[in-house]
């Protein structure tokens, strides 16, 4: 195959499946604009067609977790360019703008049905959740934290991978948090890992797999290099749902998918069980 598309920028790139307008959401499955207030009854699931749409990290939070128990950690670590990247303090810039957050994680301690966690969710609107040097050092953090004190982890990914503009330094989260997470298991302690639409690159291949349970939301993509790569590198077509949690769970990669209305229920089960 030819090595230059190895380097070119895939337009297939996941899209965010929902585009917001003052209070109302419009869903890119059906077209339909949706109130807020409805979507938040349905747990952001187009009613209409059933299509999920992308959350931010803190209603994600907000979704799993009892009312008013999350007590966030590390709000205040930013990004700096240290290989001074081309336009990448404006991208952060406009990353911060769009999302609200500091960064693509959020993390933090709550309480699942009474059970104390730790937290993390990624937020697609930062950088499509890529993981730089600020990502992977808060979520250390947080398995650290959970480790001395023996509480479960809680993980929620959204990710396009490594985050370019960081270079080296963002790969090296990835065995950075695997040895985080490896600590944390060796000290009897349960992770969940929640996989939603899209977790690829760096992340799938680090955190998002080490989960003791691994959960993903119904049709989120899950993956390492994208699909249009693998083709060509295999030469062969691949099948319709390549790459969707579903097939992704056939794999064996995947405990269960559980629709968004159930995780949190799913989750406090799990702990509930680990804890007995
Ligand atoms: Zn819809």
């Amino acid at each position: 195959m030819n090595l230059r598309s190895f380097f070119l920028k895939a337009n297939n790139a996941p899209e965010k499946s929902g585009m917001r307008f003052g209070r109302h959401i419009v869903c890119k499955g059906c077209g339909r604009q949706l109130s807020v207030a409805r979507l938040r009854r349905e747990y952001f699931v187009c009613p209409a067609c059933g299509r999920y749409i992308t959350v931010r990290a803190r209603r994600r939070i907000l979704l799993l977790t009892d009312r008013r128990s999350f007590v966030e950690h590390d709000r205040d670590l930013i990004s700096r360019n240290i290989l001074a990247f081309p336009h990448y303090d404006e991208k952060l810039e406009t990353a911060r703008a769009n999302s609200r957050e500091n960064e693509a994680v959020v993390c933090g301690t709550a309480a699942v049905d009474g059970h104390p966690v730790c937290i993390f969710a990624m937020d697609a609107n930062f950088m499509m959740g890529s993981m730089g040097t600020v990502v992977g050092e808060k979520i250390t953090r947080l398995f650290e934290y959970a480790t001395e004190r023996h509480l479960p982890v809680i993980g929620v990914t959204v990710s396009g991978g490594a985050r370019m503009q960081e270079g080296m330094f963002s790969l090296l989260q990835m065995s950075k948090v695997s040895a985080a997470v490896k600590r944390h298991s060796d000290g009897g302690n349960l992770y969940i890992v929640l996989l939603t639409d899209p977790t690829t690159g760096g992340v799938d291949a680090s955190f998002a797999m080490l989960g003791d349970i691994t959960l993903a939301e119904p049709g989120a993509r899950v993956g390492f290099a994208g699909p249009r790569v693998i083709e060509k590198s295999l030469n062969q077509a691949l099948p319709k749902d390549f790459q969707r949690a579903e097939q992704v769970q056939r794999c064996g990669f995947i405990d269960a998918i559980v629709p968004r209305r159930e995780q949190r229920e799913c989750i406090a089960k799990l702990i509930g069980w680990h804890t007995e």
